[in-house]
């Protein structure tokens, strides 16, 4: 009877466009994310996000201890009651915006790590990552479901169209690693665009990375202000401290061309491109 009852209340609930609500409706999927993301079973787990429960019941029974942060109340009280009726009491579900959820409440063993999954939202994309950021400290790998686009982007190798700040900024923080395609047909609504299941793993930021993150980032950002632009040009528009002749010196002292275009460089060649602005940072100060 229960189930039933269940049942008929989901297909009352309208999807919301504007929470991003595009609910995992191929049964496969789930599972080949559960178990391309390889958690163990004492790892403690935070959700983004689970609607209906199509990754939670499944992480459910493999996982002991599982966090899951939904901003919709009638979905968070959809799943409590889904949970409930499945006799799986190893989820908290916390009904609460996932940008003004405090990562600190959730309890920790000492010296482990938070492990993140999600089949984000698309238009809070941005802002969740800006959040994992901040809290890269306590995090493990998190699997984040991104619109395609966004995924080919976070791992993107450079001189492809994708390469850009974005990836840079990433990938100073986490390793990423494309794990699974997931067709627009895997969805309910059908969204507009395919997506892709992406592992950041935040125990793994860029090895050698000398500089300071603001430094980086303004090499980064300052590359890409005009992509079409030669390196020289595009920082020169975007750092009007530093004059073309003490930028071009610098760089070819290091051995980067500054006729070179951004999207050439390597994660290597943007942290010593970051050092040396850094180094003239000092000089004009
Ligand atoms: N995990 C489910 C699945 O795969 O079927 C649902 C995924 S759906 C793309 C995104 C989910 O995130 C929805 O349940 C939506 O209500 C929820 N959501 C949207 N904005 C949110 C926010 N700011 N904080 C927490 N959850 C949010």
């Amino acid at each position: 009877m229960a189930r039933h009852r269940t049942l008929r209340d989901v297909r009352s609930l309208q999807p919301k466009k504007r929470l991003g609500q595009h609910f995992l409706v191929d049964p496969h999927i789930p599972e080949k994310i559960v178990s391309s993301a390889g958690f163990q079973s004492s790892d403690v787990i935070l959700e983004i996000g689970p609607g209906r429960g199509a990754l939670t019941l499944p992480l459910s029974k493999t996982i002991s201890s599982i966090v899951a942060v939904e901003k919709d109340v009638r979905l968070a009280d959809f799943l409590r009651e889904r949970l409930s009726i499945s006799g799986i009491s190893n989820v908290a579900l916390v009904c609460q915006d996932i940008l003004r959820f405090d990562f600190n409440a959730i309890p920790l063993p000492p010296s482990r790590k938070i492990q993140v999954i999600g089949n984000l939202p698309y238009n809070i994309s941005s802002p969740v990552l800006e959040k994992l950021i901040h809290h890269r400290q306590g995090l493990g790998r998190a699997v984040l479901m991104f619109q395609r686009e966004v995924a080919m982007r976070l791992t993107a190798p450079p001189c492809t169209k994708g390469y850009g700040a974005m990836t840079l900024l990433i990938r100073y923080h986490a390793r990423p690693t494309r794990l699974l395609e997931v067709p627009r047909s895997a969805f309910y609504p059908v969204p507009k665009v395919d997506s892709m299941v992406v592992e950041l793993d935040f125990t793994r930021p860029y090895p050698s990375r000398g500089v300071g993150e603001d430094d980086f980032r303004k090499a980064v950002k300052g590359a890409f202000a005009h992509r079409r632009k030669t390196l020289l040009n595009s920082l020169k528009g975007y750092l009007p401290a530093w004059t073309p002749d003490l930028l071009m010196k610098g760089m070819k002292a290091r051995g980067i061309d500054p006729a070179r275009r951004a999207e050439s460089l390597t994660m290597d060649e943007f942290l010593t491109l970051a050092s040396i602005l850094a180094v003239d940072k000092r000089e004009t100060d």
